[in-house]
């Protein structure tokens, strides 16, 4: 069994051991649950916004439409593969979190659509 036991929290000696779901400090009698760090697994709510691709995304990145869209309220369509300069990360409406500076003007996009460039 590889040293994963961790050092008792409460008097630091190393004599622990495991017990069931706990661990158990011989020295002091003090128990504690063998939980496993942090759940590395909560990326959704953490404020991040990420690209179509999972990487987190910045003020100031640029990116590449990774679809089509059409632009609400016009005709307009942004084409795949345009390239956006300078995006700014905003709290918009429907996902929409991304503004960017585009030549048809200033659009809020979501970042699900985009890719960094
Ligand atoms: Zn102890």
């Amino acid at each position: 069994m590889s040293n994963t036991v961790p050092a008792c929290p409460q008097c630091g000696l190393e004599n622990t051991y495991p017990d069931g779901d706990n661990y158990v400090c011989p020295d002091c009698a003090h128990e504690w649950p063998q939980v496993a760090g942090i759940d590395s697994d909560e990326a959704a709510s953490d404020g991040v916004v990420r690209d179509a691709n999972g990487n987190p995304l910045q003020d100031g990145d640029s990116v590449i439409l990774v679809k089509d869209l059409k632009v609400k309220g016009s005709s307009s369509t942004l084409k795949k593969g345009t390239k956006i300069k300078s995006i700014r990360l905003v709290d918009g409406a429907d996902g929409h979190n991304v503004d960017c500076k585009t030549d048809l003007g200033s659009l809020f996009l979501k970042s699900e659509f985009l890719k960094k460039a």
